[in-house]
């Protein structure tokens, strides 16, 4: 940890906050040179959509792009031209394609459209770009991309002449799935009608599969930010976010009582609590309260909060902008009013808390809501 750069993200005095967000840039730096080891003789670019996965796409994708990073993937064209303000000169493609509200955004920024369909396809060409674009081919995924036999044609008749061919991934997540195999035949024997185009295929999961799924150009999201990425691994990513509340007051409850909406825990013992500033409307899913979900049945764990190292449970309901811990074990002069709790970061892996709430680390990381103050190590 070298210098912290704080910005305000909107908010009119930061140190009012009772939610901050620390991201470490050196660690996406870091992550991104990992991935792009393990990405072998291709290129390695950068999923920077969802404002870098909640991160900040300023900050991440400047970072990335002094590394060495070259080719960018955001998920639409106003993600693109913020992007080119920051990157000049950078490969911006745009995940959702090309359609005719879009046109003018992606032609002033010199953005590159990823043509998903006929449709787009007959878009982005009927409106004269002579400037590059990418084709999406789905191999398994039924989400977007043209069908291979589509490919072909259009390979054939020169439709386009796109300057990258990709895919995606349906299952990178669990290497043995069959369906991985299947998609990489299949996307090897589309991309041999495209020889002048690069060829894309790898996710950050799919990069962990080697070379066979490495191709031109590899797209990492999730692991660049330090999430999982495969179910059979342990992590290798260093963690990038950090999210914590501010401890607002303490209370000590009696044997007996109760705690949060709907009353549903039931103290065991005389309880010292903490009453932290984060909640549902932060991003902190309601499913992950310590009791009284009835979705949450399946997942054991609840949420956790740490400090100093230190794990403390949930207490009851997740609320919209509070949150309780049972603080009764840790010294007493920890825990205590004025001090932060972690929600995840060093101590609590981002995946352990996604899991606590039912979910991903992606999607946990992608909600976090506007009331963070966001400091940059
Ligand atoms: C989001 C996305 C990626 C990055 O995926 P991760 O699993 O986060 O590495 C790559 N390609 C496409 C098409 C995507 O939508």
């Amino acid at each position: 940890m070298t210098s912290i750069t704080s910005q305000t993200g909107g908010l009119a005095d930061p140190a009012a906050t009772t939610a901050r967000l620390t991201i470490d840039l050196s660690a996406i730096v870091e992550n991104w040179r990992t991935m792009r080891a393990l990405s072998g003789e291709a290129s390695c670019g950068a999923a920077v959509k969802g404002n870098a996965y909640g991160t900040g796409m300023a900050e991440a994708a400047v970072a990335l792009a002094k590394a060495g990073c070259r080719q960018f993937f955001v998920a639409d064209a106003n993600e693109g031209a913020a992007l080119r303000k920051l990157l000049p000169d950078a490969e911006i493609f745009i995940l959702s394609g090309a359609f005719d509200a879009a046109m003018p955004l992606l032609v002033e920024n010199r953005l590159t459209p990823v043509l998903n369909s006929l449709d787009q396809i007959a878009a982005w060409t009927s409106a004269g770009n002579d400037r590059p674009a990418a084709l999406h081919i789905d191999t398994g995924m039924n989400r977007l991309g043209i069908t291979p036999a589509e490919a072909v044609e259009i390979a054939e008749n020169r439709a386009v002449e796109p300057t990258l061919v990709m895919s995606h991934f349906a299952c990178a997540d669990s290497p043995d799935h069959p369906l991985n195999a299947i998609q990489i035949e299949r996307f090897a024997e589309v991309r041999g009608h495209f020889p002048e185009a690069r060829a894309s295929l790898a996710n950050s999961a799919g990069i962990h599969m080697g070379d066979a799924a490495g191709f031109d150009l590899t797209r990492p999201g999730i692991a660049l930010y330090g999430g999982e990425c495969r179910n059979d691994l342990p992590n290798p990513m260093r963690p990038v976010a950090k999210a914590e509340a501010r401890i607002l007051t303490n209370r000590v409850a009696k044997a007996g009582e109760t705690v949060s909406y709907g009353a549903t825990v039931t103290l065991g013992r005389d309880t010292r609590i903490a009453i932290c500033g984060i909640g549902y409307a932060d991003g902190f899913h309601r499913s992950s309260s310590g009791s009284g979900v009835p979705l949450r049945r399946e997942v054991q764990q609840a949420g956790m909060g740490a400090i100093e190292g230190r794990t403390v449970p949930l207490l009851g309901r997740v609320t919209m902008d509070l949150l309780m811990f049972d603080v009764t074990d840790l010294p007493e002069t920890l825990g205590v009013s004025g001090q932060w709790i972690e929600l995840f970061g060093e101590t609590i892996p981002l995946d352990d808390a996604a899991r606590a709430a039912g979910t991903i680390g992606y999607e946990l990381l992608t909600s976090l809501g506007r009331r963070y103050a966001r400091r940059y190590i």
